[in-house]
């Protein structure tokens, strides 16, 4: 029973040549075209090295899913140690994430997942607009029968921290 219908998917996620030091110089470069935004660029606490040096580097906005209205994936990258992972933040102004009303969560992934998950970003010609019909948004934004968003449904998630300023 599928209750999300959505455009066909695009193409699969394709595989080329990335590494981590383009991952890093890259999000540096991305990181200060952040300007405009009510983003906050306080880093957050490395789950490493423990050290206010966790930064997003890049993002994508996802549609809203049967629990948030918000739903941003991001690539977090620590200066200080090298830590990279994934985190997710969602906002939900329904009351459905009990007393808070935002969760952000950060995960440890493996280097594989983390690319292909930064490559599908850099993939969308939008990543800020939820609404944006591209593969990568297809791929990221996918949501189980029951409506939850389930876009890391691929990612083997190794253990997960809070984000913390
Ligand atoms: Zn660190
Ligand atoms: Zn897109």
């Amino acid at each position: 029973m599928a209750i999300f219908t959505e455009p066909t998917c695009g193409e699969p996620p394709g595989i080329s040549w990335f590494d981590d030091e383009e991952l890093s110089t890259r999000s540096a470069r991305a990181g200060r075209q952040t300007g405009g935004e009510t983003e906050s660029p306080m880093p957050f606490v490395c789950p490493q090295c423990s050290v206010k040096s966790l930064k997003v580097t890049s993002k994508i906005e996802l549609p809203s899913d049967s629990r948030s209205d918000e739903i941003t994936l991001q690539i977090v990258l620590c200066s200080r140690c090298g830590f990279a992972g994934l985190a997710v933040y969602e906002e939900s102004r329904r009351g459905a994430l009990g007393s808070e009303s935002f969760d952000h969560t950060g995960y440890r992934v493996s280097v594989d997942d983390l690319r292909r998950v930064k490559r599908a970003i850099e993939r969308c010609p939008k990543p800020r607009d939820r609404r944006c019909k591209c593969s990568a948004h297809c791929e990221l934004g996918s949501k189980d029968a029951s409506g939850r968003w389930n876009g890391l449904k691929d990612v083997q998630r190794k253990d997960a921290f809070r984000l913390k300023l």
